[in-house]
C-alpha cells in the first residue's frame, strides 16, 4: 500500500518520503529511529533545572500571545504553562498558528530543553518544547513514554512522522490480527515468521527472539527498555542472519572453472623453475598457501579465494606464482592493484619474476595503450598489470585464466565483480549476469589479496562468499620494528636520526596526512604539517641529502620517477601522504616517520609501519602527536607493544567502530539498516553460528529461499 494512503501524507510530503526511500507502508515501519528519547518520566516544574531536558505535565494558564520583535524576524508565540508547584514560560518561533492550538485551562504533556527566563517574571523557560494533548493520551507519541526519534529532512517533523509510523503500525496490526490468526496453533505462527522457522532447520539453538511484529512495534515505541532491547536484538539478528546464509549458499555454489592442470603434481612440477629463479625459498606458510591455490586451480571448479597476509608476508612471490601456473598452461592472467604506483611497481616485480612471459602495464595514464590492448586482444600479453583502467570496456582479453586483486579492500564490491567476470573474448561488458550466462566459455580464477587483517567475524561478511587462506607468518630473519610515539618537541632530534639512517646508507620515509594548507579548515591546517611545507624546512636542515616529495596530486610519471629513484637508493628521505600506504617496497628503507600520527587509525598506521622492516636492517617507526586524547594515546600505546596486525585490526575496530575502521568509502561492506557490526559483535558471531547450521542442515524449502532472497537483496545488491 502506497504512503500516499497515510492522512497528512499529501504529494509534496510523499516526494519527500520517496526521497528517503519510503513508498510503501512496509517501507515506512522498516524506517528505523535513529535514537529514543526517554520521555516516560514526568517532572514537576519545582523539579526543573536549566541546561536539562524535561517532560513536564501542566496547565495552559493564559492565552497564547504573539509577538514580533523587529519587522521581518519571526513571531515569537508565548503561553504560560503551570502545575501544582509552579509556572513555566513556553515559546516558540515562527508558528503564529500555535496560538490557536493550546486551549486556556486544558492540560498538555511538554518535553524540551529547560532554560533561564531572562529579565522577566517567569524563572523558567521552555523553546520549541514537543507537545502532547492529555486528551489524547492514548495516543501519546511524543511525550510520557519512550519516544523515537528518526532522521528526516527538512519539511517532515518528528512529531508528524510519529504519527505516521502509528497508523502505518496500526494498519498492519489489523492486517495480522484477523480472528483466524490467532487461533491458529504456534506452528503455524512460526510460519508467520519464517526467520524462526529457518533457524529451526539448523540444530544451533539461539537464545529466545521476540516476533518480528512486536520487534517492530517496539523498535518505534518500545513499551520499555527492555522491549526496545529484545527488538532490536531481533531485527539485528535477522538482519546479519540472512545475509550469511545467503553468503554460504553462494560461496557452496560451485561455479565450473577452468582445469589448469590434470593434477597437482603435474603443477608443482611446472612450478619448479619459477621457484629455483628465487633468491629465496618459500616460507612454510607461503607454500601451504602455494598449494591452496593449486589445488583450486585443477579442481575443476573456479577459484574464488582471499588471501590475507600481514605487510610484508610475502604476497606478491605467492601471487606471482599462481600466475606463473596458468600462464604456464596457456591462459593469460591480471592483476589489479588499487594505486598507480603500486601498479607500476608490481609492475617490475612480475616482469622481474615471470622473465619467459610477457608482461604489460595498463593504468590510465601509460603510453601506446592501443598497442598495449591490441597484445592483451591477441594474447601476446600474457601478464596484465594495472589499475582500474584493467575492468574498462575495452579491455579485452584472448583468454584470461585468473584475476588478482591486490589489496581488494579498496575496491568496491562491484570492481571486485567487474573485473572478475572479464571473460574470453567478450566485448562491451554492461550487463555482467547476462554475459555469465550468455557465454558458454568459463569465467577466470579469482584470486584476492588484502593486507588488512581483519577479524575473523567481519572478514566471513566482507569475503563471505571466499574461501580464505592466511599467510601467518614472515620470512625468516626479519627485525620486529622498532615503535615509539613522541611529542613535537622531539622534531629536532628526529632530524638528528634521519641524518644518522641516511649516513649508514639506509632511507627514509615521512608521512604528512595532507598535500596543502586548502585542503584542511584553517583551524587544523596550524597542527598539519604538509608535505611540501617539511619536505621544504627539512632540506633546509639536511641540506647535504635528497630529498622529495610525493603525493597524490602529482602526475604519475613524476611519482614513478620519484618511486623508481628512491627504490634505487637515488633519493635518501621521501615525504610522503599516504600515497604510499600501500604495497611499496624498498627493502633498504629504514625509518618511517609518521606526522600527526593521531589522524591515523591502527590499521593505517599498522600498513604505514610495514614500509620499513622489509630488509635485514633494523628498522624503526616514529609516531609524532602532540594530542592528549586519551584513546588516540591508547592507539599510540598499542602500536609501541604491538606488531600484530590481526591484534591491531580487533583493537581498531573496538575503539573507532567499523565505519571508520573501513573508511567511509568503497569499504565493500554492506549497508546494514539496523546492526552495526562491532556494536553487535556478540549478535553477529550468534547468526553465524545459526547460519552454519542451517547451511548443513536441510536445504529450504521454496518458500523459505524466497523469504531469504528477498530479504538479502535490499542489504547486498550485488548478490
Ligand atoms: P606483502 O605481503 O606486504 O605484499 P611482499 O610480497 O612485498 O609483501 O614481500 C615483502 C618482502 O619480502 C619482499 O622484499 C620479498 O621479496 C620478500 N620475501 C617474500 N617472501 C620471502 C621469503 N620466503 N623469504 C625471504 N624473503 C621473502
Ligand atoms: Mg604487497
Amino acid at each position: 500500500m502506497d504512503v500516499s494512503t497515510l492522512e497528512g501524507v499529501g504529494s509534496n510530503r510523499s516526494k519527500l518520503l520517496n526521497d528517503m526511500g519510503i513508498y510503501t507502508i512496509t517501507d515506512l515501519i522498516n524506517y528505523f529511529p535513529r535514537n529514543h528519547d526517554d520521555r516516560s518520566e514526568i517532572k514537576t516544574i519545582s523539579m526543573l533545572s536549566p541546561g536539562t531536558t524535561n517532560t513536564i505535565r501542566g496547565v495552559i494558564a493564559t492565552d497564547g500571545e504573539n509577538i514580533i520583535f523587529k519587522p521581518g524576524s519571526p513571531v515569537m508565540t508565548k503561553f504560560i504553562l503551570q502545575d501544582k508547584t509552579g509556572v513555566l514560560e513556553l515559546v516558540w518561533f515562527g508558528q503564529p498558528y500555535l496560538k490557536q492550538y493550546f486551549k486556556k485551562n486544558q492540560e498538555y504533556l511538554f518535553t524540551g530543553k529547560v532554560k533561564e527566563a531572562f529579565g522577566r517574571v517567569y524563572r523558567l523557560q521552555m523553546e520549541s518544547p514537543d507537545y502532547e494533548n492529555i486528551g489524547e493520551i492514548d495516543e501519546m507519541l511524543s511525550a510520557g513514554r519512550i519516544v523515537p526519534i528518526y532522521a528526516l529532512p527538512k519539511g517532515i517533523s518528528q512529531k508528524m512522522f510519529r504519527r505516521w509510523i502509528k497508523s502505518a503500525l496500526d494498519m498492519v496490526a489489523n492486517l495480522s490480527d484477523l480472528p483466524e490468526e490467532s487461533k491458529k496453533t504456534n506452528e503455524s505462527k512460526e510460519v508467520a515468521d519464517p526467520l524462526l522457522a529457518i533457524i529451526r532447520k539448523g540444530d544451533k539453538s539461539v537464545a529466545p527472539l521476540c516476533t518480528r511484529a512486536s520487534a517492530i512495534r517496539n523498535i518505534h515505541f518500545p513499551e520499555s527498555d527492555t522491549h526496545f532491547h529484545e527488538a532490536r536484538r531481533r531485527l539485528v539478528f535477522e538482519e546479519l542472519f540472512f545475509m550469511q546464509l545467503a553468503l554460504l549458499q553462494i560461496k557452496g555454489v560451485s561455479c565450473p572453472g577452468i582445469v589448469m592442470a590434470t593434477n597437482r603434481a603435474k603443477l608443482s612440477k611446472c612450478l619448479e623453475p619459477f621457484l629455483l629463479r628465487l633468491p629465496f625459498s618459500l616460507t612454510a606458510t607461503q607454500q601451504a598457501v602455494l598449494n591452496e591455490l593449486a589445488y583450486d586451480l585443477q579442481s575443476g571448479k573456479r577459484m574464488n579465494r582471499l588471501v590475507q597476509g600481514d605487510v610484508g608476508s610475502g604476497k606478491t612471490v605467492v601471487a606471482a606464482a599462481t600466475a606463473f601456473l596458468v600462464m604456464s598452461c596457456g591462459y593469460q592472467a591480471a592483476i589489479m592493484a588499487p594505486t598507480e604506483i603500486l601498479a607500476q611497481q608490481h609492475f617490475v616485480q612480475f616482469s622481474q619474476l615471470l622473465p619467459e612471459f610477457t608482461t604489460v602495464l595498463l593504468t590510465g595514464s601509460i603510453k601506446r595503450k592501443t598497442e598495449v590492448l591490441e597484445a592483451i586482444r591477441e594474447g601476446r600479453a600474457q601478464m596484465v598489470v594495472g589499475t582500474h583502467a584493467l575492468i574498462q570496456n575495452s579491455v579485452m582479453f584472448q583468454n584470461l585464466g585468473l584475476v588478482i586483486t591486490d589489496e581488494q579492500h579498496r575496491f568496491g564490491v562491484n570492481q571486485r565483480a567487474a573485473l572478475s567476470n572479464k571473460g574470453k573474448k567478450i566485448g562491451d561488458i554492461d550487463n555482467i549476469e547476462a554475459i555469465g550466462k550468455a557465454s558458454k566459455e568459463l569465467l577466470p580464477h579469482m584470486m584476492i589479496m588484502t593486507a588488512t587483517p581483519i577479524p575473523r567475524t567481519l572478514g566471513l561478511i566482507l569475503y563471505g562468499d571466499m574461501d580464505i587462506s592466511i599467510i601467518d607468518a614472515l620470512p625468516p630473519g626479519r627485525k620486529e620494528i622498532k615503535t615509539y610515539y613522541v611529542n613535537g618537541t622531539y622534531r629536532q632530534r628526529l632530524v638528528a636520526f634521519m641524518r644518522k639512517q641516511v649516513e649508514e646508507g639506509r632511507q627514509v620515509y615521512v608521512i604528512c596526512p595532507a598535500i596543502e594548507e586548502s585542503e584542511e579548515s584553517a583551524e587544523s591546517t596550524k597542527a598539519v604539517n604538509t608535505v611540501k611545507e617539511y619536505a621544504i624546512q627539512l632540506q633546509k636542515r639536511l641540506p647535504d641529502i635528497s630529498i622529495a616529495c610525493l603525493h597524490g596530486k602529482l602526475k604519475s610519471q613524476e611519482k614513478d620517477s620519484i618511486m623508481t629513484a628512491f627504490a634505487r637508493n637515488e633519493l635518501h628521505i621521501v615525504v610522503s601522504t599516504t600515497v604510499i600506504e600501500v604495497g611499496v617496497d624498498v627493502p633498504n628503507a629504514t625509518l618511517i616517520i609518521i606526522e600527526n600520527a593521531d589522524r591515523f587509525g591502527l590499521s593505517q598506521l599498522h600498513q604505514l609501519r610495514g614500509r620499513v622492516g622489509r630488509g635485514k636492517f633494523q628498522s624503526y617507526c616514529v609516531l609524532v602527536t602532540d594530542t592528549k586524547n586519551p584513546q588516540t594515546l591508547q592507539r599510540m600505546r598499542a602500536m609501541e607493544q604491538n606488531s600484530d596486525g590481526f591484534a591491531l585490526s580487533e583493537l581498531d575496530l573496538q575503539l573507532r567502530g567499523p565505519g571508520d575502521f573501513f573508511g567511509t568509502q568503497q569499504h565493500g561492506l554492506p549497508a546494514f539498516t539496523i546492526a552495526n557490526l562491532y556494536r553487535d559483535r556478540h549478535i553477529l558471531k550468534e547468526s553465524q553460528e545459526a547460519a552454519f547450521a542451517v547451511h548443513e542442515g536441510t536445504p529450504l524449502t521454496k518458500e523459505e529461499q524466497a523469504i531469504l532472497d528477498s530479504r538479502v537483496i535490499d542489504v547486498f545488491p550485488i548478490l
